[in-house]
């Protein structure tokens, strides 16, 4: 049997419809999600609201035809090719600026929905700005006004990282076939073992360039190692809290992703020197080693930053004061935004 599909539909919006879904939306699209009929996109980001999610301004109302969407979202990941989109709106500017946010089903394809594709530095495209205009958002999930506490458990999702464990190869049809799909649906997103570090790749690079006895390389691959053997150690604990039913916070997990990518990337520009920054089908590796240099950033950015996470850990897991907040009571049309 392929394995189910990848990506923000298993990853994010079903365990978020499983948890928060009326019936009527797990039966319209948790089977759907699973088989890989529909694909989805996040669309939480906005231009000025990143970090500061709460702070987000797209407004949907409630008209007679139902709820009605108007502004814009940004790094909106497979948003040019997905049916639906996991989205945050606020619905109420008179209430403090955590309160007012609904979460909602987008169908994307729609007259009031235009997609138009960003280009990164690493020359791929997934990215999107997306922007709405009386764009129809029928499907409420959960309560109006109690997106906040979706936003939250979807953020957590995503700072696990959760991985399906990959089908085993039949050798069949089915199997050649579901391959060939998943590799062009993929298309875009072919750089993220990149954005990880790549860091299966580091010592066979440093033999085949007869860098392996270099005692600098050395030391910086063993650096690599430990950091990688202790963050799926601290992984597995994490995953076994879980099961215990205790608390798990994923931005330990996340933080150290992002130590463990900008660790490689330093040590395959260390193996390669100036040559791992070439790019194109003659360079090393066909051009891998350069693109791991303008891919990894990214994994410090995604499902919010280092700077947040380290908060997070904070005043989570030390205990420490939290962060002020100068919108706290407000409501949110008084509070200065971006
Ligand atoms: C690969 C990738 C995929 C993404 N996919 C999606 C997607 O599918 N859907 C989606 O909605 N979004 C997506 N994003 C967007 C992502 O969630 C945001 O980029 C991220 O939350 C940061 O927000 P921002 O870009 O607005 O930066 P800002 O929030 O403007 O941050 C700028 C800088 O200021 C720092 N900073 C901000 N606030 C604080 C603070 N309180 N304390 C300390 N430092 C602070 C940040 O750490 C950062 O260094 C994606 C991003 C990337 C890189």
């Amino acid at each position: 049997m392929p394995g189910p599909p990848e990506g923000v539909g298993m990853m994010l919006v079903a365990p978020i419809l499983i948890e928060h879904g009326s019936k009527e939306l797990k039966e319209r699209f948790i089977r759907r999600t699973v088989i890989g009929d529909i694909t989805w996109c996040q669309l939480f980001s906005e231009p000025g609201a990143g970090s500061d999610l709460a702070g987000l301004q797209s407004g949907a109302y409630l008209s007679a035809d139902g709820w009605r969407l108007s502004g814009q979202k940004v790094w909106s990941t497979g948003a040019a090719t997905a049916d639906f989109g996991l989205l945050l709106a606020r619905t109420d500017w008179d209430v403090p600026k955590h309160q007012g946010i609904t979460a909602f089903v987008l169908p994307m394809r729609q007259a009031g929905v235009q997609v138009r594709p960003l280009r990164q530095m690493n020359g791929h495209s997934s990215f999107n700005e997306v922007f709405f205009d009386a764009a129809d958002v029928s499907h409420v999930i959960g309560e109006p006004g109690g997106g906040w506490a979706i936003a939250k458990a979807t953020l957590a999702h995503e700072r696990r990282l959760a991985a399906f464990p990959p089908a085993r190869d039949a050798g069949g049809r089915a199997w050649r076939e579901a391959i060939a799909e998943r590799t062009a649906a993929a298309e875009p997103h072919k750089w993220y073992p990149q954005r990880a570090g790549r860091t299966d790749l580091v010592i066979e690079q440093a033999r085949a360039l007869g860098r392996a006895s270099d005692p600098v390389v050395r030391q910086e691959i063993a650096k690599l190692i430990e950091l990688s053997w202790s963050a799926r150690w601290m992984e597995e604990r994490l995953a076994a809290a879980r099961a215990a039913g205790q608390q798990s916070v994923g931005s330990l997990g996340k933080v150290a992703s992002s130590k463990i990518a900008r660790q490689a990337a330093r040590v395959h520009s260390l193996i390669a020197g100036p040559a791992g920054s070439l790019a194109g089908p003659d360079s090393l590796l066909g051009g891998i080693i350069a693109e791991i240099s303008v891919s990894v950033p990214a994994i410090s950015i995604a499902g919010g930053t280092d700077e947040i996470q380290r908060s997070i850990i904070a005043e989570r897991i030390l205990g420490l004061p939290r962060e002020p907040d100068i919108s706290v009571g407000i409501p949110f049309r008084d509070v200065r935004t971006g």
